[in-house]
């Protein structure tokens, strides 16, 4: 019978399930406290999303922003990893259900992130492709590269435009990076890669709801964002929601249409909740309500950090803290110290979570990018330059760090993109193409 084989060692067990940027910042800060640290996630490596849009536009390979999480914590000797799919957990029993059999804990801490959400729109669900794993982001570069090879294959002029017609949806920092990384594609790569077919025959729109993109940041970033991709030839179309989707037209709010085989959603995500967890603190959004020190509502020994939690406690942020890095980051690192004093002191002086904004930004593509942090306000080439630095910096491992930045002078000074392969030849199927290629 398979079964996770963690050793007892006597210590309070503390089960993470997530390896992202939450649990490995919690894992970390217990290096020394006294607990044993069970890890499981799904994939064997901790994966640095804020990247991800460009090993989809070919830009980098895919294990330059991944990184093994047995690397990550070789040097800790009260950490254990099992690489299991968590499915349940049963609080009265303090049992967690998993792929690989039933696990005891003392202190459970869900750090699950969240998933791509279509807002219960199952048909663009079926037809569009969104972007939170690692292998969603190799299954567009695959798609986007096999549209143009097709193109080739096709005579009708309109057939081709459908073809290679990219339309994003959410105008937020990951479908602006990406509208602006397939604007760059088009502009540099793709007169190189495939003189046949005219540039005008690409068109890349930028889909959002609300009447400006990037909405979370001032308008002025909004404005120096929209400035900087419109020059880059992005159709940007703000106070448009995207009502259906067949695969092959997409219909806005306003009864507009456009004929396009590849709608990439980031509009939006949402938590997936373990079962098991009680029903009243899951909320619509599939976020957990947790408290002030991000315990679950309606438990004693299980918490939630980073994206799957939801805490509403500060007046600032009455609909939870946003869903990015930073809070999940600092949601470990606040929980590890009152897991040592639960440990240590029987939870005496529990410190509450206060999140500390340090700032955010996006990057339009070569010598663009918005950044407020502070109190400042940067654009263009400065703005770029501390995007590249903290992205830089953010990611774990020299040897990630160094692939990652010789990857970017190169493309810098080449004007170049190494990955442009396909690696799956069914890749298409992420997406259902209904299209006959003609011969
Ligand atoms: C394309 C993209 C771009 C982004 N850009 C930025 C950015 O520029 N700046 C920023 O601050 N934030 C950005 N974010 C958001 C940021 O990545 C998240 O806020 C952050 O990853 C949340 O951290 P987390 O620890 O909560 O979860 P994650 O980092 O998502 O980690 C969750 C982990 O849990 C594992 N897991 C989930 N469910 C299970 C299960 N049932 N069983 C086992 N394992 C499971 C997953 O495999 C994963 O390793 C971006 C996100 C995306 C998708």
């Amino acid at each position: 019978m398979i079964q996770p084989n963690i050793p007892e060692t006597g210590m309070p067990r503390v089960v993470i399930v997530g390896g992202g940027f939450g649990g490995i910042n919690l894992a970390k800060k217990l290096k020394n406290a006294p607990v044993q640290i069970v890890m499981l996630d799904r994939n064997n490596y901790h994966l640095f999303q804020p990247l991800l849009y460009q090993v989809s536009t070919a830009g980098l390979e895919t294990d330059s922003i991944a990184f093994p999480l047995r690397g990550i914590f070789k040097h800790q000797s009260n950490f254990f990893f099992r690489m299991a799919e968590v499915t349940g957990v049963r609080p009265e029993e303090n049992i967690l259900e998993t792929g690989i059999g039933e696990l005891r804990y003392d202190y459970l801490v869900l750090a699950t992130g969240s998933t791509t959400n279509f807002f219960g729109n199952k048909i663009i669900e079926e037809h569009a492709i969104g972007m939170k794993s690692l292998i969603e982001a190799v299954q567009i570069r695959n798609y986007v590269i096999k549209q143009f090879e097709e193109s080739l294959l096709l005579k009708d002029e309109e057939q081709v435009k459908a073809k290679l017609n990219f339309v994003m949806v959410g105008g937020g920092p990951t479908g602006v990076e990406l509208a602006g990384a397939f604007a760059e594609l088009r502009k540099y790569i793709m007169p190189k890669d495939y003189p046949e077919l005219p540039v005008s025959l690409m068109n890349i729109y930028l889909i959002e709801g609300s009447n400006r993109i990037l909405n979370s940041m001032s308008e002025h970033s909004s404005a120096k964002s929209l400035e900087s991709l419109e020059k880059l030839g992005v159709k940007v179309l703000c106070n448009a929601v995207v009502k259906e989707y067949d695969g092959k037209t997409l219909t806005l709010s306003n009864g507009e249409t456009l004929k396009t085989q590849s709608l990439l959603w980031a509009a939006g995500v949402k938590g997936i909740p373990v079962a098991g967890i009680p029903q009243e603190s899951i909320l619509p959004n599939g976020r957990i309500q947790v408290n002030e020190f991000n315990q679950v509502n309606g438990t004693l020994n299980i918490y939630a950090i980073g994206d799957i939690a939801q805490m509403t406690t500060d007046p600032k942020f009455p609909r939870g803290f946003p869903m990015v890095a930073q809070v999940a980051i600092q949601q470990g690192g606040n929980l590890a110290e009152n897991i040592v004093k639960m440990v240590k002191s029987a939870g005496k002086g529990l410190k509450a979570f206060k999140y500390n904004d340090l700032g955010s930004m996006a990057t339009i593509g070569r010598n663009h990018a918005v950044a407020e942090f502070a109190g400042m306000k940067l654009s263009g080439f400065m703005a770029w330059m501390v995007w590249m630095v903290v992205h830089l910096l953010s990611l774990l491992g020299f040897r990630n760090k160094l692939v990652v930045l010789s990857n970017w002078f190169y493309r810098y000074f080449t004007f170049d993109r190494g990955t442009r392969i396909i690696i799956k030849r069914g890749a298409a199927n992420i997406v259902k193409l209904r299209q006959t290629v003609v011969s």
